[in-house]
């Protein structure tokens, strides 16, 4: 049987992060991906300040992906239609757009030079979580042992369900529609957020790409009441509406089908280690419930798998545990937050006297654009234990490159 130090399950960016990690610390990984990269996957394509931080601790540059876009500018819409412009700190990139094919696949690039193993193509069928070792079925492959696992298989984790770990039933808490699209309005060079009574919390987005071309979607929560049948009849209902009309200009042209894909929000509630097996991404359900936002939480739930594990597998309760730990510390508090937020913001008037506190002045403008983009973690106000001196002050990722 083929032994490796860890057996990654995913190349999304949860498992390029993991493994770029653990490669680039002398370790043998292998990483498995059913599917061939480039890969789409149905996302907004936006990038935090929380995920870009991430992308550049892990060697990757803008120039890398070909059809990247630094944000600069951000266009609010609040349910009353007040229109909020925040300008995006010059100093770094605090928000950008990458094409999920494209950047997933210099992701990979970046794992296969730090020396990771990474079969496409292969899938996961079978995993034994073994006192001594965990071992992964992979169709094509055979059998591969390993003193650890990584699951970081998306929303539906084939590892989950084959550890016997799923809920029956669970759809996720989001549920989110994009479509790519040519656009000639300001959409071209803004991103936009819709805060549409109708989509409360939710909301739609315009997030602008290279050539005149944007990702737009959009997104609500679950809450029962609503079937996807219906929220996919509310698609062609929006993009009537005269203010996203006007931003998406005259020669607006929607590309290909929208498709859409649940998001796993629930980090308090997910198994995050079992034994020798540890969750990351949206297999963790780590997504950012205020938002729906999970790229950056991928990465960071990615590394500290990988920094666990760098610390030594040891005894495997242990190894889980310091993981639960580790994450708990990192995204915790700020889902709890995420969580009151969301609630409060479903009802209208609270959502309209939000975006009013935010457009009081320059300062108030600015500092909410950093706090949206999670340039600091979401509850930092509260934690003081996450403080620093350049406490929402500190220059943007890939600030040396502008
Ligand atoms: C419509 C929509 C819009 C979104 N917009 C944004 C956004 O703008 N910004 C943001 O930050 N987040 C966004 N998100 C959330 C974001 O897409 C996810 O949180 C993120 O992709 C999670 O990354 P991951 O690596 O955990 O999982 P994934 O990217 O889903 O990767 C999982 C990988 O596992 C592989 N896999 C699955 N099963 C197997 C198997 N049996 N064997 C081998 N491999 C397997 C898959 O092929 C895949 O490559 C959006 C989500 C949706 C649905």
């Amino acid at each position: 049987m083929e032994r490796v130090d860890a057996i990654i399950i995913g190349g999304g960016p949860a498992g390029s992060a993991a493994a770029i990690t653990l490669g680039q610390r002398g370790n043998h990984v292998l990483l498995v991906d059913k599917a061939t990269f480039p890969r789409d996957k149905c996302c907004g394509d936006g990038l935090t300040t929380l995920a870009l931080r991430e992308l550049e601790t892990l060697g990757l540059t803008p120039s890398m992906v070909p059809n990247w876009f630094s944000v600069a500018d951000v266009r609010l819409r609040s349910p009353s239609g007040r229109d909020v412009h925040l300008t995006l700190p010059r100093q770094g990139v605090f928000a950008a757009t990458a094409p999920r094919a494209e950047l997933d696949a210099t992701l990979v690039d970046l794992a296969i030079k730090a020396g990771t193993d990474v079969r496409q193509g292969h899938r996961l069928t079978g995993v034994r979580n073994l006192p001594g070792e965990v071992q992964a079925d992979l169709d094509g492959i055979g059998t591969v042992a390993a003193p650890v696992l990584i699951a970081a298989d998306g929303m539906w984790s084939p590892t989950r369900k084959l550890l016997g770990l799923a809920d029956d039933g669970y759809l996720g808490e989001w549920h989110a529609f994009r479509q790519y699209a040519a656009v000639t309005g300001e959409a071209a060079s803004h991103l936009f957020v819709w805060f549409e009574p109708d989509l409360l919390p939710g909301y739609a987005w315009s997030f602008p790409l290279p050539g005149g071309r944007a990702n737009i979607g959009f997104g609500v929560l679950r809450d029962g009441t609503r079937k996807i049948q219906e929220m996919g009849d509310l698609w062609p209902q929006l993009l009537k509406r005269p203010h996203i009309l006007r931003a998406l200009g005259e020669g607006f042209a929607p590309e290909g089908r929208h498709a859409a894909w649940p998001i796993p929000a629930a980090i308090d509630r997910a198994t995050l280690a079992q034994r020798r097996v540890l969750f990351v991404g949206d297999a963790a359900r780590a997504t950012d419930v205020l938002t729906g936002e999970g790229i950056g939480q991928a990465l960071l739930t990615g590394r500290l798998a990988a920094e666990t594990i760098l610390g030594g597998v040891g005894e495997p309760a242990a190894l889980a545990a310091r993981y639960r730990t580790a994450v708990r510390h990192h995204l915790l508090t700020d889902h709890r937050l995420s969580t009151l937020l969301n609630r409060a913001l479903a009802h209208r008037r609270v959502a309209n006297g939000a975006l009013a506190l935010v457009d009081r002045g320059d300062w108030t403008r600015r500092t909410f654009a950093r706090w949206m983009f999670e340039d600091e973690p979401r509850a930092a106000l509260v934690t003081p234990r996450r403080w620093h001196r350049r406490f929402l002050r500190q220059p943007g990722p890939y600030s040396e490159n502008r």
